[in-house]
């Protein structure tokens, strides 16, 4: 991210501090790192208001040869930087398609979030390759929602535009992730047809009456704008059932679960899906 205001502390990261030689090797490295197979995705689930899982979202994890683990927050701009990301988000497409679809999946189906760049979505090929890839794996497009920054409302970029348009048209979920962060107001919401809001866990963080009566209001008119509403970053049970009585209706955090591989996802799913 590039200016989080979430991140009110910065605490030392020798990757924000790499000289610019080290971040044009780590550049070089971003470009080898799908070849040689370092990515992985894991799968953080979404509850609704029984504490059942109803959605995942699925976050990419870089394991480089040269750098260890390294995390999405520290090499994604330099991903959107160079263009990998373009063929790293079809990579992950790909692989959520590939273990996600009706012939994988034994449960009711789950809808999988995936977090789209901005820059994939100026790729005036990429609603047309999505649908490729979906139809590839039989993959429901009602099974899939890509999650957007207010970067990309607030661009009005029309590449971008008629590519969330289309998106949507095929059935496909839109959410706007870190509400709050940045700028975006609500006229935004109905210009892009977004269907979820995810509101940043900055928010909850703070218990304060004051903060949770933002959150209560934004739920309130998005429910009016016909929006679904995600909250993130929920640690603990206060903040659930606090959230809860609230009228959210979906919850993600560690409270519930950490990201987890895909092996750890389906033991989870099969626990927690009632019958
Ligand atoms: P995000 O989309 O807002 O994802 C949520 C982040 O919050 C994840 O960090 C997740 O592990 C973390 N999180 C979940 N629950 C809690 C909680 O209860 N407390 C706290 N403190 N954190 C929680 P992660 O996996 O490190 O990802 C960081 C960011 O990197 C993501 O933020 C997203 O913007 C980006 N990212 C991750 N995967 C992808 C991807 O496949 N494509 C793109 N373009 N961006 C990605
Ligand atoms: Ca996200
Ligand atoms: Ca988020
Ligand atoms: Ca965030």
């Amino acid at each position: 991210k590039k200016n989080d205001p979430s991140k009110g502390l910065i605490f030392f990261n020798p990757m924000l501090y790499a000289t610019n030689l080290k971040v044009e090797d780590i550049k070089m490295e971003l470009k080898q790192a799908l070849s040689k197979d370092e990515f992985l995705i894991h799968y953080q689930p979404i509850v609704g208001k029984d504490q059942s899982i109803h959605k995942i979202e699925a976050l990419l994890r870089w394991r480089s040869e040269k750098y260890g683990f390294v995390a999405p927050s520290d090499f994604i701009l330099y991903a959107e930087e160079t263009g990998a990301i373009i063929s790293i988000g079809y990579w992950i497409i790909e692989e959520i398609c590939k273990n996600f679809n009706p012939l994988s999946q034994t449960d009711r189906p789950l809808q999988i979030s995936i977090n789209v760049s901005p820059i994939q979505l100026m790729d005036i090929h990429f609603t047309q390759t999505i649908k490729k890839i979906a139809e590839k794996y039989s993959m429901d497009f009602s099974n899939l929602c890509f999650e957007i920054t207010e970067s990309v409302v607030l661009d009005e970029n029309m590449v971008v535009y008629d590519n969330l348009h289309a998106l949507h048209n095929l059935g496909i979920t839109i959410a706007l992730d870190d509400f709050g962060t940045g700028y975006s107001s609500f006229n935004y919401l109905r210009k892009y047809q977004l269907d979820i809001l995810k509101i940043d866990r900055i928010f909850i963080q703070d218990s304060s009456n004051k903060y949770l009566n933002i959150v209560k209001n934004i739920n309130d008119i998005a429910h009016l704008l016909g929006m679904e509403v995600i909250i993130e970053g929920v640690e603990t049970k206060e903040q659930f059932d606090v959230l809860n009585n609230m009228g959210c209706d979906y919850f993600q955090g560690y409270y519930f679960s950490h990201p987890v591989t895909l092996e750890e996802l389906k033991h989870l799913t099969t626990k927690s899906i009632p019958h």
